[in-house]
């Protein structure tokens, strides 16, 4: 299946951080893009450090003019808009139905969105009925989505690779560079 995230509404500077852990949370979640605007750039970079350290996968990060476009050009490739909003259809209750369909396209929003997104939307998907975060609702969905599979998912060649310990830190680091202090 083809997921990818479409973050609309992001307020400039006071949005940054909540659109860079968007950004994680899509790429460890298993989309393989995120849509933003260009509000700050930056996001990309610090992205790519992670990959570059903790693992590449075929997430990608692309930059919208107009996401209504962006919308609109998933829907003519056969795509669906699932929209996440407290106003919607509780998630469990529709992800037998979101699940066989081959794109998604989810979008998050960051202050109110714009009226016409609910009605353009091919269904309005609520993760619980009240509100809290796009973080949270990007990651329970696409867990939901995933049935939990894409905590298990491969990354590919990385600076740093974490063996996982119940108690302690332990990581192979991969470059040679023993220095690494996490
Ligand atoms: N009051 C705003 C509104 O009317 O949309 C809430 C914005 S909330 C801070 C930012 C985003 O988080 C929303 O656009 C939505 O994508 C997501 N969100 C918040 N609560 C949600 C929920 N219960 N279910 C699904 N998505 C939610």
């Amino acid at each position: 299946m083809e997921v990818a995230t479409l973050r609309i509404g992001h307020r400039l500077v006071r949005d940054d951080r909540v659109t860079t852990h968007s950004a994680l949370v899509a790429r460890a979640f298993g989309c393989n893009k995120l849509y933003m605007s260009d509000v700050d750039t930056s996001i990309i970079h610090t992205v790519e450090k992670v990959a570059n350290s903790w693992g590449r996968s075929e997430f990608l990060i692309e930059i919208y003019d107009n996401w209504k476009e962006v919308i609109k050009t998933w829907k003519k490739d056969g795509g669906k808009v699932i929209h996440l909003t407290m106003y919607g259809i509780n998630v469990d209750d529709m992800i037998e139905a979101i699940r066989v369909e081959a794109k998604l396209l989810v979008v998050i929003g960051a202050k109110k969105v714009p009226r016409e997104l609910f009605d353009i939307a091919d269904m309005n998907i609520a993760v619980g009925n009240q509100p809290h975060s796009e973080i949270a609702a990007l990651a329970v969905f696409l867990d939901r989505v995933f049935n939990g599979n894409e905590l298990k998912k491969q990354f590919g060649t990385a600076s740093y690779k974490i063996i996982p310990n119940l108690r302690g830190k332990n990581v192979e680091c991969r470059s040679g560079d023993n220095r690494l202090n996490l």
